[in-house]
């Protein structure tokens, strides 16, 4: 029996026990250790000049590739190959003669993209399957994370919070069994101070039940994906319901914002919600600061903005803080809008500004109870004998997953995405999988995860942020 299966059959306290005992766990690791000194110099490098933000980053970009040359060995060769001296580079402007890194090149060379001597760094490994089911297991070292989280923190103190503020957190993954249809649909992480609501329980006849949830613990801090809080709050103003407290913040994660869930979850949540852009592998990031505006967290990693030639920009991305696995020029998949030239704001923070993150319009899936379902790129998270994956519904009782195989993918591969598939959309739905050389693109040659043919499947954003609690 494997540890979900135990956890689904517990009964609702020791699944909270269990909860609390990993967010214990959790937090010793990401806040232990060095983490409070390192959150210091990380909140103090909000206040750089200019000109400081700038000789910092070029000094972590120089550092950044010297090491990959040194000790990477995709990097090795490549450079050799190039004819390239990694020590020449220093700032953002000298990579461009770097060739941009594929997600699905990462995939195939993935072991050359460990550097030497990995395993004897403090780490730990990450599985991530970006937004389009390629999946990478890669070592992330423990100063990595925790600069990332102090990162993540320095944002979330902007608008009052800190990590004793207890908050609701509306999200994805299996805390709440799928068949489960009675409340409670939360469960509780007391050391990380979660109330963690499922995303797997959000249709309108429970929904009556999380609003009285909030209401009866009022968490000051309320955070999720924005296409599951636009789904409480649109049932919120079509049913009358209100928070009968005022939380004093709303952040918004794992995916970009469309303007119509912006506007929703303000109108119901009474306050202005507020966005940041994350990337699992740890190499850039973008926070709002209080005035509203996308500051790129530059001295966290450089991210470069190449003109897509419609008005738009492709991100590409080389981190500075994984020194276990180092990604340099990496496509990130998203496209963000900059804003006139000059542009600053009253904030004052130094370094670039974004217009907007510019996701991609990302279809639920819909189970045969009625439940939309949006975020399963997870499913693939771990595989990396797949290439790509596309999830496709013409009917509410079956999903068609469309795979494209790597050489080694197998039978067991086929268990392990019904089994994953299963756990979030329940026993219901049927699931055929379809194995494709290659998947259906827009017109625009994106690939889109989810493609839905029936109502109540299309609209919602994603693309931006894959960041997780
Ligand atoms: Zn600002």
């Amino acid at each position: 029996m494997n540890s979900q299966r135990l956890y689904d059959i517990s009964p609702v306290w020791v699944q909270n026990q269990l909860l609390s005992l990993y967010g214990a766990n959790l937090k010793r690791r990401r806040y232990g250790g060095a983490y409070p000194a390192l959150e210091r110099e990380v909140f103090a490098r909000d206040k750089l000049a200019p000109e400081e933000t700038r000789d910092l980053a070029g000094q972590r970009l120089h550092r950044t590739l010297k090491l990959a040359q040194e000790q990477v060995p995709y990097y090795r060769r490549l450079f050799r190959e190039l004819g390239v001296d990694a020590r020449d580079i220093r700032q953002v402007e000298d990579l461009a003669g770097l060739p941009r890194l594929r997600r699905t090149d990462v995939q195939e060379h993935l072991q050359d993209f460990y550097i030497d001597g990995w395993s004897g760094l403090p780490h730990s490994m990450v599985k991530t399957s970006g937004t389009t089911g390629t999946g990478l297991v890669f070592p992330m070292t423990l100063r990595a994370e925790q600069e990332q989280w102090a990162v993540w923190w320095r944002y979330r103190g902007r608008f009052g919070v800190d990590r004793n503020t207890w908050y609701a957190h509306f999200y994805g993954r299996g805390i709440v069994p799928v068949e489960q249809g009675r409340p409670p649909f939360w469960r509780i992480n007391r050391p990380g101070r979660q109330i963690l609501f499922s995303g797997y329980h959000m249709k309108d006849a429970f929904m009556g039940a999380y609003v009285d949830e909030l209401n009866r613990r009022r968490p000051p801090w309320i955070q999720g994906y924005p296409s599951l809080l636009s789904l409480l709050a649109g049932y919120m103003i079509e049913h009358g319901r209100t928070l009968d407290y005022q939380p004093i913040a709303v952040t918004l994660g794992a995916e970009s914002l469309l303007p119509q869930q912006k506007g929703l979850i303000e109108k119901a949540f009474g306050i202005r919600c507020r966005q940041h852009y994350g990337t699992t592998e740890a190499v850039g990031n973008i926070s709002e600061c209080e005035a509203g505006r996308l500051h790129v967290d530059e001295d966290f990693g450089c991210l470069e903005f190449l003109p897509n030639g419609d008005g738009t920009h492709r991100v590409v991305a080389t981190g500075y803080a994984n020194d276990a696995f180092m990604l340099i020029r990496y496509e990130l998949g998203d496209d963000v809008s900059l804003p006139v030239e000059g542009t600053a704001c009253s904030c004052g923070r130094s370094g670039r500004i974004v217009e907007k993150i510019d996701g991609r319009i990302e279809d639920y899936v819909v189970t045969p109870g009625g439940v939309r379902i949006g975020r399963l790129d997870h499913i693939f998270k771990d595989m990396t004998s797949v290439r790509e994956a596309q999830i496709f519904q013409a009917d509410v009782s079956a999903i068609e997953i469309r795979v494209v195989p790597a050489a080694e993918y197998s039978d067991e591969d086929e268990r392990q995405i019904i089994h994953a598939t299963r756990q979030r959309l329940g026993p219901e739905i049927g699931i055929c999988i379809k194995r494709v050389a290659e998947l259906e693109r827009s017109r625009t040659g994106k690939l889109r995860f989810v493609i839905s043919r029936i109502p109540g499947g299309h609209g919602r954003l994603v693309g931006a942020d894959r960041s997780t609690d």
